[in-house]
């Protein structure tokens, strides 16, 4: 199971990475979402985790492309933001994102959430 993670905050983006990788899952990190949007389509990914506020590509950009490309159209998308406002959360829904997660978080909270969407792949 490969996650991909996008998120320009190192410490988040580093924490994310630790917790997947300690689950046991295959992590791709990148620092923003064009870089992740590219490393998305070189490689592919199960699921993915993507902050909303990132510099060159933010998380809605990023989810849109992953919304209207066939290959990961049905891909789970975990939304990150410190932001706590409503629109935001509607926005990420309406653009597609299936999960939405405001920082900070709690690490048992995360991986919660990535296994939920991960059992949406594995009853396909
Ligand atoms: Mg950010």
């Amino acid at each position: 199971m490969k996650v991909l993670v996008a998120d320009d905050d190192d410490t988040f983006r580093s924490l994310v990475v630790a917790i997947l990788t300690e689950a046991g899952y295959e992590v791709a990190a990148e620092i923003n979402g064009l870089l992740a949007w590219e490393r998305l389509q070189a490689e592919g990914a199960d699921l993915a985790v993507l902050d909303v506020n990132m510099p060159e590509m933010d998380g809605f950009e990023l989810l849109k492309h992953i919304r209207t490309d066939d290959r990961f159209k049905d891909m789970p998308v975990l939304m990150l933001t410190i932001r706590a406002f409503a629109e935001d959360q509607v926005q990420g829904y309406e653009t597609g994102a299936d999960d939405y997660l405001t920082k900070p978080f709690h690490n048992d909270v995360l991986l919660s959430r990535v296994k939920v969407l991960e059992r949406r792949i594995l009853k396909k």
